[in-house]
């Protein structure tokens, strides 16, 4: 019988939380694999997956789960000579290779056969029973692994690399200011993978910005839900404000002062939805709004942590990640963001705290902050069940 192992990624190191950790991984793996019918069996070391199911599509969802450091699909034996030996040779001839080599782990030490008596005798019988091949211990094209445990016994070949990371949700959660651009998905991502769950927060000027371009972020987070396999999106009606922005402040500033208007809404959000961190895909010098001078402006507003994980990133870079995670062709889509719609020319690249928050002065945006928050659109989306029209 086909079996898939998990072997957990860096939490094996943390001892205390290791409980909390196989638990929480636990419960994303059975989320993940909700479609399926599966057997999922979780020890101090390790889960095993038993399934009928196709092997390939259950190992290629358990890639994109943090806090899995590798995957290996095995056949299960009994823990008995024969029956190991007899299904040890029947895998070996079902491969093709010229050279091979047995590797024997005990983890039952009351096994009556030492490891490397036990693989060279299994080495003997594939020799005898397989022509043409050859033992070559230091680079054998065929590596055959076998584990013997307690009960039973797995014999494999491949270990498939997956995510690393930690389970999302240990960390606890996060709001990720979520643009349609190429860079915040990223954030998010890499968010995620440090086991930040995320909750998304989007803003909309309808009808400057249209139905497609927040179908287009619903798209992202449902291309995000890949790595969890439910995500909630915060909607906020932005218009007011941005308009107010447009009409009372000087145009150089206005960027400065429509992204402290952000930062202040997200706080808000982030606190009434129990989130611990702002996540946003800010990449130092990238624009005017992401030189030091204006981030530290902008962040002002605010006294909550704010994590930008592409921060330190080259735009090639966040478009390779972009690109691997799934989200690059969705994001690179044409639609008019918040921002761009009432771009100045000349956006300062220097901005003066003193300055912006004289602006501010002009308009009462306390309120319009306030009905922002409570009349937010508030969205959960799910893995593979909603099609967006865009
Ligand atoms: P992105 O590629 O993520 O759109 P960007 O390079 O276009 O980023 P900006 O438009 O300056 O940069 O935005 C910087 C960050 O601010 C974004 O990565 C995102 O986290 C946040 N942000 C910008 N616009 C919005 C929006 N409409 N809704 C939510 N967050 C936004
Ligand atoms: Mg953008």
């Amino acid at each position: 019988m086909k079996i898939i192992l998990i072997k957990y990624g860096e939490l094996t190191t943390k001892k205390d939380n290791r409980k909390v950790f196989i638990n929480i991984l636990y419960n994303n793996i059975k989320k993940a694999l909700n479609n399926y019918k599966v057997k999922i069996i979780k020890t101090r070391d390790r889960m095993y997956i038993e399934t009928e199911e196709n092997i390939e599509e259950v190992v290629d969802i358990l890639k994109n789960i943090f806090g899995i450091h590798s995957i290996v699909v095995a056949t299960k034996v009994n823990t008995n000579i024969d029956e190991i030996e007899q299904n040890a040779l029947k895998i070996a001839k079902e491969i093709n290779f010229s050279t091979f080599k047995v590797e024997i782990t005990r983890a039952d030490k009351s096994f009556p056969i030492h490891s490397m008596d036990f693989s060279r005798k299994l080495g003997a019988l594939i020799l005898k029973n397989i022509p043409n091949i050859k033992v070559d211990v230091h680079n054998p094209e065929y590596l055959m692994h076998i584990e013997i445990r307690k009960d039973y016994s797995y014999i494999y070949h491949q270990e498939v690399k997956a995510s690393g990371g930690y389970p999302v949700g240990v960390a606890g959660k996060g709001l990720l200011m979520l643009s349609g651009g190429i860079d915040s998905p990223v954030a998010g991502y890499l968010a995620m993978k440090r086991g930040i769950k995320l909750e998304c927060i989007y803003f909309e000027s309808p009808p400057h910005t249209s139905i497609m371009a927040k179908n287009k972020v619903k798209k992202l987070v449902e291309e995000l839900t890949k790595y969890d396999s439910s995500i909630t999106l915060n909607v906020v009606k932005f218009t007011e404000i941005q308009e107010a922005i447009y009409k009372n402040i000087d145009p150089t500033y206005m960027i400065t002062i429509m992204r402290r208007m952000m930062y202040r809404i997200s706080t808000k959000v982030m606190e009434n939805t129990s989130c611990l961190c702002l996540i946003n895909g800010e990449s130092v010098g990238q624009v005017a709004s992401q030189t030091l001078t204006s981030m530290s402006v902008i962040n002002n507003v605010t006294n909550v942590p704010v994590i930008r994980p592409v921060a330190c990133l080259d735009k090639l870079e966040i478009i390779d990640i972009s690109r691997k995670i799934g989200t690059y062709e969705t994001s690179i889509l044409p639609y008019e963001d918040c921002c761009t719609i009432f771009l100045p020319k000349h956006p300062v690249i220097n901005p003066n705290l003193n300055k912006a928050i004289a602006y501010e002065k002009s308009f009462d945006y306390e309120s319009l902050i306030d009905k922002a928050v409570k009349e937010r659109e508030i969205i959960e989306i799910k893995r593979n069940n909603q099609k967006f029209d865009i």
